[in-house]
């Protein structure tokens, strides 16, 4: 009787997940038998055995099994997760199991008490006593049903720890006007061994100048070294254990438990302009602009999007996938582009360490869906044509010419698909045939576009279109982007090279507005490169290590050149700095969040990450400088948790005496010591929010309630 229902539901359960027309097509062809079997199965079940159960019970109760109580359990998974992961697996099923029930029960019993309700109590034999036994039940029910209505969880499931105030500041009141302005500049994996035979050679001016002119020095690490957990040890000046962001999992803005530089300068009214710095999505609120950097959060299974629309949140390397395709009778190569595997694998990355799997949705995955939904296609195909040496992507449904080529280089140009309709995620892809029965799928991370963004990743907002308008399309970095081996270098350098390129146009142009105190920008590439390739500049690794791949020469080289690529593009985007900076105002710092080194292992052809990085300062309060001699401006051992004491006592902002790191009072002048008595504080306290401060105070704003006397009362420096 009620048999629409499940056909009804995995139409607006393939709505929620924006699954299209084709797709839903296939998962109807799976859902809908299992859907309607279980139906049956029921309603014999009730016709057998409970057969005084009223339909006005089973329609609420059908209901209650294929759209509520899916996303009960999902609720009932996510809000008891820290209960519930202990348990074993085995244990698992059943508690979800009935808690379905138990939820499709209560919606049944919440139909069957208003059907009560409105059409039996009156012909009852007590028509009170059964309403109110009726209403009873309903409440119990609806106090059953609560975690329906708790936060979801599942809509982001990796925030797991709450910050509340990162979008608030409060006011406080400046002690001293900066004298100094601050600019930031990190360097991701920078390292000496890589940068002073590059200045010996000439090949970094500009980084030449600075270290002739300033005082530098390793800069040590802190183990593990994941870039996103370090960059916010050096701008909170507190270790991973205190500033929460421990793993890739949890790096997010919200999750930081302690201000950062641009918290801290934003409460003072300091204008911040931070760029692409790992951990900071979501973007905050602050006094000044932001764009956010990687990591993005796990799409899977949330409100942002739908099941493949973007990556999930892993270490992972970009993905290669291999596809088997076996050429037919007549020498053509004919298949399908699968992209399943890719994601089949990133998705359960994605849900790792999660206790709920989408389990129908990932069966679905696995067995049906992989092919490619293009911008402008429906289903992609790839034909090989050996004659030509050409492999043509086609379009299976409609007409429509090829939409990638081989080129020369075994690769096909890169094309861009979308993962099916209602998402804004785009990828894009190319193939590489190594030869005809091997042909390897490459495809890069998703991307957004830059304009309208799924995901806000500026403060504020319209940023992300004065960014679009300004520079075409601003690639959003929403993982890590980097390669596993060296073979897939050439298909990714382009695409880091012109993220890069925006990334530092960008900056320039911010740099340039001048409207900030605080100027931060995060330089990515080198790690990028350094990863795939420093084992081929070392010269560990030669050529043949790269195997017999198309275009071997070309590979290798554009290898061992592209470190040097990386750092020479950081000294030019150093060189627009210095352009214009003025040294009686202007500080710069320069620093990297680890170094590099060679991995070790004789498998391991990776480069990898090594505690002894590097820190420089330069401006007019650095004390022993030796102009002729950049060697010679080589400075002791510091550590990455200096970074924001230091970054502070130079913007003449109390130094919070909770911090652990050391001043670098060997490296400022008497006369700047003198002039700029250390001002403290106790904590900048830890990031919670506090009462009627939600509003976003501008610096224009701050200064004219400064002038009105209104803020003498609502100062908040804890100590001094
Ligand atoms: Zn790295």
């Amino acid at each position: 009787m009620f048999f629409l229902i499940p056909l009804i539901s995995i139409g607006a359960w393939a709505k929620y997940y924006s699954i299209d027309e084709s797709s839903l097509i296939n998962l109807l062809k799976i859902m809908a038998p299992v859907c309607l079997g279980i139906y049956i199965i029921g309603e014999f079940l009730f016709w057998a055995l409970l057969s005084r159960v009223k339909p006005s019970f089973r329609f609420g109760f059908w209901w209650g099994v294929f759209i509520l109580a899916p996303y009960y359990i999902f609720q009932v998974s996510y809000n008891a997760g820290p209960l519930l992961r202990p348990l074993p697996a085995i244990t698992l099923y059943p508690i979800y199991l009935i808690s379905g029930l138990v939820s499709a029960t209560a919606l049944g019993l919440i139909t069957w008490c208003i059907w009560g309700l409105l059409f039996d109590a009156k012909n009852a034999g007590s028509p009170l006593k059964m309403a109110l036994s009726r209403l009873l039940i309903l409440l119990i029910c609806l106090a059953v049903l609560i975690p329906t209505f708790a936060k979801n969880r599942a809509a982001q499931p990796d925030l797991v720890r709450k910050r509340t105030s990162y979008r608030a500041f409060v006011p406080r009141q400046l002690e001293r006007q900066p004298s100094h302005r601050m600019i930031v500049l990190g360097l991701d994996g920078g390292d000496w061994d890589v940068i002073t035979p590059l200045v010996d050679q000439g090949k970094l001016p500009n980084m030449k100048k600075l270290m002739s002119e300033g005082r530098w020095g390793t800069l040590e690490s802190q183990t593990p070294m994941r870039s996103p957990s370090l960059w916010t040890s050096i701008f909170t000046g507190q270790p991973a254990k205190k500033h929460g962001i421990e793993d890739w999992l949890v790096s997010y803005s919200k999750n930081r438990l302690v201000k950062a530089m641009w918290n801290i300068c934003s409460e003072f009214g300091l204008r911040s302009t931070i760029i692409n710095i790992p951990a900071t999505f979501p973007p905050e609120e602050i006094a000044g602009k932001e764009i956010s950097g990687f990591p993005y959060p796990n799409l899977t299974l949330n409100t942002y999007g739908w099941l493949l629309s973007t990556q999930p949140l892993t270490t992972s390397l970009t993905p290669f996938s291999q596809l088997s395709a076996k050429m037919d009778a007549n020498g053509n190569l004919d298949g399908t582009i699968y992209v399943r595997d890719v994601l089949i694998e990133k998705y359960n990355r994605g849900m790792r360490g999660k206790i709920f799997r989408n389990m129908a949705l990932e069966y679905i995955l696995k067995t049906k869906m992989g092919e490619i939904y293009g911008r402008d296609i429906a289903v992609a195909k790839f034909k090989f044509k050996p004659k030509d040496e050409q492999i043509e992507i086609l379009p299976v449904k409609g007409e429509g010419a090829a939409f990638g080529t081989l080129g020369k280089d075994g690769w096909t140009d890169f094309f861009i698909v979308s993962l099916g309709p209602g998402t804004s995620a785009v990828a894009k892809i190319r193939v590489l045939v190594i030869d005809k029965d091997n042909v390897t799928l490459y495809m890069s991370p998703f991307f957004q576009p830059s304009d309208n963004p799924t995901y806000p990743y500026t403060f504020p907002k319209s940023l992300a279109k004065d960014i679009t308008d300004l520079f075409g399309q601003y690639i959003v970095e929403m993982s890590w982007m980097g390669v596993q081996d060296v073979i897939t270098f050439p298909a990714i350098r382009d695409l880091l090279f012109y993220m890069e390129e925006k990334n530092v146009q960008v900056g320039e142009t911010l740099y340039k507005e001048h409207e900030w105190d605080l100027f931060i920008h995060y330089f990515g590439l080198t790690d990028r490169f350094q990863h795939p390739t420093w084992n081929y500049r070392s010269g560990d690794l030669k050529k043949e290590a790269l195997g017999d791949i198309p275009n071997r020469d070309q590979v290798y080289d554009e290898a061992v050149g592209a470190i040097d690529e990386s750092y020479a593009m950081f000294d030019k985007w150093l060189g627009t700095v210095l352009s214009t900076i003025d040294p009686s105002k202007d500080m710069i710092m320069v620093m990297s969040d680890h170094g590099f080194t060679q991995g070790t292992g004789r498998e391991n052809k990776l480069g990898a990450h090594r505690l002894e990085g590097i820190y420089l300062v330069w401006g007019e309060p650095v004390t022993g400088v030796n102009h002729s001699d950049y060697k010679s401006n080589h400075a002791d051992k510091k550590s990455i948790l200096d970074i924001t004491p230091n970054m502070l006592y130079l913007m003449d902002l109390p130094v919070a005496e909770d911090l652990p790191g050391k001043l670098w009072l060997d490296l400022y002048t008497k006369e700047y010591q003198d002039a700029h008595k250390l001002l403290t504080i106790k904590t900048y306290g830890k990031e919670e929010a506090e009462k009627g401060t939600e509003q976003n105070v501008d610096r224009s704003t701050l200064e004219q309630i400064k002038g009105l006397g209104y803020l003498n009362g609502a100062t908040n420096i804890e100590g001094n």
